[in-house]
């Protein structure tokens, strides 16, 4: 493929994440033939001569600012929504209330299009599958990512089919439904519709975009771990807690990183990564406790924080290594952990997670009670959606405007 002057390219290969088999970077790519993800590799040594931090400081604020770290070749496969770089929120009271006197830090990705981190990783996949001149994209989806794909492929006028499972948050199907993509409610769970858009691929030639089976959401996730260094002044906090499903971000977050400290950016510390789930669904967990390097598929899983109820990962070998290598570990939370700890965050702070979101808070009061975060730990949290695209309580009071009132009592 022709190298355009204005975006700079140095992806050298793409390679398979467990054989390291080197594959050509320039032609579309799901699974490696071992039938394992594939990550995308660059010449880093030249990123270090073309980047600096001054430079990057100039920049605009959306994760193009990193495009040396990025995939793309041609400036006109860029498809943008008006992308961010999420804001960092301290929950200084909530952190009081622990006792703690680290901070406690929100990365609220909640304010990106489609309002879900999703965007990073569906941005990236739709600008690759633009330039591969793809035509249809297939996804299995809990809700977020197929709306993300639906958006950005809309716009890149690229045809999608979704499916989800029956149970997924209505705002979520009607969303999708609503960016142009085809959605189908399927009787069965996230892995389940993975193997129709498994089948739909091989039969109809669809472009399988499932997580980890495309190369380049993991790319686009990991602008998440550029921010985080660039936005703290390039030093990592102590721990980053990541509620895990496919594990895309943790895997991503990690690689950037390393890449960073390639580049020269950083240095070796790294953070504790601490991958979250929910106690319905915690295969991650299971395999963390029983050192083992992959996941089982978990059983009748279950948990109110749908994007992360995600029985079988693909990557579970990425996730536990990146986890391990960091000296971090794997947690679950019970559910009503997690909608305590909602409420609790809203009503001190003023932050409005969403479920999955808090899920990382509840796994950080669990874990400063049984010693594994210390109280002066800095940690970040990620909220990976907007509150607002989840069923909430009825909380508003009934009034009769005619009847009595004492206001001092309202
Ligand atoms: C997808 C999703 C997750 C899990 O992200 P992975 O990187 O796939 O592990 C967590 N929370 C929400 C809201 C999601 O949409």
């Amino acid at each position: 493929m022709t190298t355009f002057p204005d975006l700079p390219t140095f992806v050298t290969h793409l390679e398979c994440a467990m054989t390291g088999e080197k594959l050509p970077a320039d032609a579309p790519h799901n699974l490696s033939p071992a039938g394992y993800p594939i990550l995308v590799r660059y010449d880093l040594a030249g990123v270090k001569k073309a980047l600096t931090k001054r430079k990057l400081a100039g920049r605009s604020p959306d994760w193009w600012r990193y495009r040396e770290l990025l995939p793309v070749r041609r400036a006109e496969n860029i498809v943008s929504l008006g992308e961010v770089m999420t804001p960092l929120i301290s929950t200084p009271r909530f952190a009081r209330s622990l006792g703690t006197s680290g901070e406690v830090i929100v990365k609220d990705e909640g304010r990106l299009p489609t309002g879900s981190f999703k965007a990073r990783g569906l941005a990236l996949a739709v600008c690759m599958a633009k330039e591969f001149g793809i035509r249809k994209m297939a996804m299995p989806t809990n809700g977020n990512a197929g709306a993300a794909l639906a958006a950005y492929a809309s716009r890149a006028g690229i045809e999608t089919v979704v499916f989800c499972p029956d149970d997924t948050p209505v705002v979520n199907v009607n969303e999708i439904a609503e960016c142009g993509a085809r959605v189908y409610k399927v009787n069965g769970l996230i892995n389940d519709c993975g193997k129709l858009v498994g089948a739909g691929a091989a039969e109809a030639g669809w472009f399988d975009t499932s997580t980890l089976k495309e190369p380049y959401r993991i790319e686009g996730k990991k602008t998440m771990g550029l921010e985080l260094a660039e936005q703290l002044g390039w030093q990592l906090p102590d721990a980053i807690l990541y509620p895990t499903g496919g594990g895309t971000g943790l895997i991503g977050m990690w690689k950037a990183f390393a890449e960073l400290e390639a580049i020269g950016f950083i240095g070796k510390k790294r953070p504790k990564m601490i991958a979250v789930q929910a106690a319905g669904c915690a295969p991650i967990v299971r395999a963390f406790e029983s050192n083992s390097r992959h996941a089982e598929l978990w059983k009748d899983a279950h948990t109110v924080a749908a994007g992360i109820r995600v029985p079988v990962a693909i990557g579970d070998f990425l996730i536990l290594d990146a986890v391990r290598e960091s000296g971090g570990f794997a947690i679950a939370v019970e559910d009503s952990a997690i909608s305590s700890t909602l409420d609790e965050i809203a009503r001190l702070d003023g932050v409005l997670l969403c479920p999955e979101g808090a899920a990382t808070a509840a796994a950080y009061k669990q874990a400063l009670a049984d010693g594994r975060i210390k109280k002066t730990d800095n940690v970040v949290l990620f909220n990976c959606a907007t509150g607002l695209k989840y069923p909430m309580a009825d909380g508003g009071r009934p009034l009769d405007r005619n009847g009595p009132l004492d206001f001092a009592l309202l």
